[in-house]
């Protein structure tokens, strides 16, 4: 059962509602959202005078397994990581090298990056190779180096935690934590990224169907932590022409089923240069709150997934094109919920 009560509910409602559930053996949690309201998830149904209250404004006895990342219980979720905002309808584009290689490569990429239309930076310091004979990444001295060109370029970063140990050390320098796509499902890793209370960025399981992927996002919020940011970047085909194939379906199901925000990598998603743009744009128009793209100046010289990386010119007319369509997209949602026409909007 979830209930939300609304922001001017004192502490004790809760607390109540909380006792009444444990008394009858049935097992709660309760989250802070970003406008005040607080969902409790139980475990089990019960009834008590105390759901009559004016401040308990939903009651329900019936919903989706994911309790709190559910959009039974809220509509679009904002993220804040910084000054940037994720699912305010305005598309967040996040980009920088795939691995940060040194403090010149880095400075250079973010300055180009941001240059391109940029907000957030990239780069991963610890990098989960499929091969134990690639670069592994420089680890904390990659930590430190993001941490040192945020404060010279003003942008948040975001980087890959890849195991339960490095949480602590991660969250120390960066803005936001990313779980990889081979990490999705790694239960002790989200709870303890959930924990922290930092913003994450989860990418979803490159075979995870979009319910174990929203699953994955409740262990993080069920520590008391709303702050995630969902990734699609390409699921398994079965075409060796793709690294990955884009499963861009995946965006406008999420964005139905949560009121998580959504963005899209269409770098490890398609795994060519020149696919990156065109699936870009598509994923802005299927309703992408933002993109996660690999760009650096000298794009082929780069230690890791050169094949796909962008160059910031490159990325300059995507973060155009992203713009633009996410203004016609946004007039189409407000011309549906006016009842008004596109076409003459756009004539
Ligand atoms: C990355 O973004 O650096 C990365 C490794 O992505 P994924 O987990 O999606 O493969
Ligand atoms: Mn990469």
């Amino acid at each position: 059962m979830i209930v939300r009560v609304n922001e001017n509910a004192p502490g004790s409602l809760c607390e109540l509602l909380i006792q009444t559930a444990t008394d009858l053996g049935i097992e709660s949690r309760s989250v802070q959202f970003g406008d005040g309201s607080v969902v409790l998830g139980f475990e089990g149904q019960f009834d008590t005078p105390v759901l009559e209250r004016t401040e308990v404004d939903l009651v329900l006895a019936n919903h989706r397994s994911y309790m709190f990342a559910t959009r039974e219980h809220r509509t679009n979720s904002i993220v804040a990581v910084g000054t940037v905002t994720f699912g305010s309808g305005t598309p967040v584009l996040i980009a920088g090298p795939c691995v940060v290689e040194s403090r010149e490569q880095l400075l250079e990429a973010a300055l180009a990056v941001k240059q391109a239309g940029a907000t957030m930076l990239r780069g991963g310091a610890f990098k989960p190779r499929t091969s134990p004979y690639s670069f592994q990444g420089l680890g904390e001295r990659g930590l430190q180096l993001l941490a040192d060109i945020r404060e010279q370029t003003g942008m948040p970063v975001v980087t890959e935690v890849l195991e339960p140990e490095q949480v602590e050390v991660v969250a120390s320098h960066a803005d936001m934590l990313q779980i990889g796509s081979r990490n999705m499902a790694n239960t002790p890793l989200l709870k303890k990224a959930g924990r922290t209370g930092k913003p994450v960025l989860l990418k979803r399981g490159f075979s995870a169907t979009v319910e174990e992927w929203l699953l994955s996002a409740e262990y993080v919020i069920a520590e008391g932590n709303p702050n995630v940011v969902l990734c699609e970047r390409g699921i398994r085909g079965f075409d060796p022409a793709f690294r990955f194939n884009l499963d861009l379906n995946a965006v406008p199901l999420a964005k139905s089923l949560t009121h998580l925000p959504v963005i899209v990598d269409p770098s490890h998603g398609t795994g060519i240069r020149e696919l990156v743009a065109p699936m870009a744009a598509a994923a802005t128009a299927a309703g992408a709150d933002g993109l996660i793209i690999e760009s650096q100046p000298h794009p082929e010289s780069a230690k890791c997934d050169a094949f796909q990386m962008i160059s910031p010119e490159e990325l300059a007319g995507i973060s155009q094109q992203m713009h633009a369509i996410a203004v016609i997209t946004n007039a189409k949602e407000s011309c549906a919920s006016q009842q008004l026409d596109i076409a003459e909007l756009v004539a």
